[in-house]
């Protein structure tokens, strides 16, 4: 479904060039959960980045479906570490904002920000501007803002990283539990081992300088109701 096919990525010319990736290949298969991680500077954003196609990468391709990624395209969910909803916008409104983009008519557009909101917990902070939630709840309103387009696949770089760890926990459980209810395609970056335990399919292990994949491996548990159960 997702490839990479031989990526590269260097940054700068001549002495200042940094390699940041070596040539990666990697296939993200459909429903699948991909935790993506490594030590920092290992490549891991600029990987994620060239897939969400915020960056060109200087050889090879990632690939959606066998068509090369040109450019940004909702199709491709975005969630950011923090700070990318529109202020000015009410919660329902900015997860409303994609499926008017793309042509519904508002009273339908209206009906898929309210159902997502729900998916995330978030019915009764409709109405609410992004300055008067927290920062858990921002990133759930992020969350239901890039499942409202109904992406392909959705690319979430370190999303929970600004987050106490209690809230941490929380959202890392509502997110296993809409992905169980959904089953999006996933790339997510962490930092966090125990994250990655918890929620992938398949953990991709980048090592770094320059960076490359060191390892692939499929947690045995990571599908368990109960995660306990090891
Ligand atoms: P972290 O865990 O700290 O987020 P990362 O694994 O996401 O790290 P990247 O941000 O992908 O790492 O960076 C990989 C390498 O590429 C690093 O050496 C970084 O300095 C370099 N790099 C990333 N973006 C740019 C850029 N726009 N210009 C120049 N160098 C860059
Ligand atoms: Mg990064």
């Amino acid at each position: 479904k997702a490839r990479f096919d031989k990526v590269t990525k260097r940054f700068g010319t001549g002495d200042n060039a940094v390699q940041a990736l070596e040539p990666i290949s990697l296939d993200i298969a459909e429903n699948a959960f991909v935790c993506l991680v490594g030590p920092s500077g290992c490549g891991k954003s600029t990987l994620l980045n060239i897939l969400a196609g915020f960056e060109k990468p200087t050889t090879g391709q990632a690939l959606m479906d066998g068509t090369p990624v040109r450019g940004p395209d909702p199709r491709r969910g975005v969630v950011f570490q923090q700070g990318a909803l529109f202020t000015w916008m009410s919660v329902r409104d900015n997860v409303a904002f994609g499926p008017l983009a793309t042509g519904k008519p508002s009273a339908e557009a209206g009906r898929i920000a309210d159902r997502y909101l729900e998916m995330v917990g978030l019915t009764a902070f409709a109405k609410r501007y992004p300055y008067e939630l927290s920062g858990g709840m921002q990133q759930r309103v992020g969350i239901a803002r890039a499942l409202a387009n109904d992406p392909e696949i959705l690319l979430m770089d370190e999303p929970f990283a600004a987050l106490d760890a209690q809230t941490r926990e929380l959202l890392q459980e509502e997110i296993k539990r809409i992905w169980q209810s959904t089953r999006k395609t996933v790339l997510w970056i962490t930092h966090s081992i125990e994250e990655a335990l918890f929620l992938a399919t398949d953990i991709v292990v980048m090592s770094a300088r320059p960076g490359r994949i060191k390892a692939r491996l499929a947690p045995q548990f990571a599908l368990s109701e109960d995660p306990a159960v090891v």
